[in-house]
């Protein structure tokens, strides 16, 4: 076979080779995006639904290719009509993994119509003598299906949005390539010149080579970050509660303390289950994880989505709350402990009650560790006077060993 041949000093690639090499592309592609799919399964990482859509757009660009590598052979009738219909579904697939990344979904029956249309189109515009039978459906249903890929992309969420960008360009660079090979299929026919030069398999399938190629980086690209979100959450979280562990809480007040929006000041409490051992002990230690729970869920619901929620170990809890006041804090761990108690347990158990000890900072900066040890003296003398009660480290005099002996 060859691929390359001089006619007059220029450079003519034959059909078949063109699409040979697309064809062996294509498949490396998807081989790689099967890969990468099989690490973020074994990583049991969910596969997003847009990049399914997309891999199923690089198979469907495969097969279409395939078929149309018996052109010219006496199987052209039967091969070129589903060939352009799977090249267009592949368009339209490209733009139902775009919509999922908005939120939309997009169902068989939407997708149907279009590689259907086509493929009768052509199966009864003389497949059996023309290559370009129901050309103008062709190129112009394929401009329409990236363009509105391109489109969707480029509002596509922002956590994703320089990699979905880029391939919202080549999307919209394709879909005008085959606007104006349509417009040139209709002004000067197939065997024009200047469609021959600038619309012909050469340079398509170069321009089809470029969105694989993008389409498979991006694929990429989205998985990685998809996998790197969620094995960050699961190296920031707490398994049970899903609060903040402890290496992550401490990180992030750290930040808040040294950031520039302290001035305001800052508050911290800490928070301890009463006899939690007993709970445990008594009904199981299901009932105990799901008292867990229940008090992370009062903790997130009585604070703001901007203050930082943390399970600091065991049954021991812990809050930092930028700009809070040590009153604000104080009516806060009385909060979380109403609505623990308003909370009913599945089983009809009562939930244990919640010692506090907190303290706040004024307006001066402190260290992290200076006020976890002054809150946990307050939630030392908290549980001394009693428990189930909420104890200002104000109240708490005088400050055991952080201060160091007298
Ligand atoms: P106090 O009122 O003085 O705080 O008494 P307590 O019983 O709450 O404290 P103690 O430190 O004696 O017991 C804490 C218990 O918390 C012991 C431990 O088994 C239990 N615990 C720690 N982590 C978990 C967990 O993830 N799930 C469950 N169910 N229990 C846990
Ligand atoms: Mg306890
Ligand atoms: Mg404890």
């Amino acid at each position: 076979m060859v691929a390359v041949s001089l006619q007059e000093g220029a450079i003519v690639l034959d059909p078949f080779s063109v699409r040979m090499v697309l064809g062996v592309i294509t498949l490396t592609l998807i081989v790689l995006a099967s890969v990468s799919s099989r690490r973020l399964r074994s990583a049991c990482v969910d596969r997003s639904a847009c990049t399914g859509w997309w891999r199923v757009a690089l198979l469907l660009f495969f097969a279409g290719n395939f078929a149309f590598l018996l052109n010219g052979t006496s199987f052209l009738a039967w091969a070129n009509p589903p060939g352009k219909a799977l090249i267009v579904a592949g368009a339209f697939s490209i733009w139902a993994g775009a919509r999922t990344l908005r939120g939309r979904k997009v169902s068989g029956w939407q997708l149907a119509p279009a590689p259907l249309i086509i493929c009768l189109t052509s199966a009864m515009d003389g497949a059996e003598t023309s290559l370009w039978s129901g050309g103008l459906v062709y190129l112009g249903m394929t401009a329409a299906g990236l363009g509105m890929a391109a489109a969707e992309l480029w509002f596509a969420k922002p956590a994703q949005s320089r990699v979905t960008k880029f391939l919202a360009v080549i999307a919209a660079l394709t879909s005008l390539y085959y606007l104006g090979r349509a417009i040139t299929f209709v002004v000067e026919g197939p065997d024009g010149n200047s469609f021959r030069t600038f619309f012909g398999y050469a340079p398509a399938a170069l321009m089809h080579l470029i969105l694989l190629v993008s389409l498979s980086f991006t694929i990429n690209a989205l998985s990685n970050s998809h996998l790197i979100t969620r094995l960050r959450e699961r190296a920031e979280r707490d398994h049970l509660t899903g609060l903040l562990n402890r290496g992550a809480f401490l990180d992030l007040a750290e930040k808040e303390l040294a950031g520039p929006a302290n001035h305001r000041g800052a508050a911290l409490i800490l928070g301890d289950l009463d006899y939690f051992k007993a709970v445990n002990d008594e009904h199981g230690h299901a009932a105990g994880d799901a008292a867990l729970c229940a008090f992370a869920e009062a903790c997130t619901a009585s604070v703001r989505s901007t203050d930082l929620v943390g399970r600091y170990g065991g049954e021991e809890f812990i809050l930092f709350l930028p700009g809070a006041t040590q009153q604000r804090a104080e009516a806060i761990a009385s909060e979380i402990s109403r609505r623990l108690s308003a909370r009913a347990d599945p089983e009809g158990l009562p939930y244990p009650t919640v010692s506090y000890g907190v303290t706040s900072t004024g307006a001066k900066a402190q260290d992290l560790k200076f006020l976890i040890g002054v809150a946990d003296a307050a939630l030392y003398e908290a549980k001394a006077q009693g428990r189930n009660r909420v104890v200002g480290a104000d109240s708490v005099d005088p400050l055991p060993t952080f201060f160091g002996s007298p």
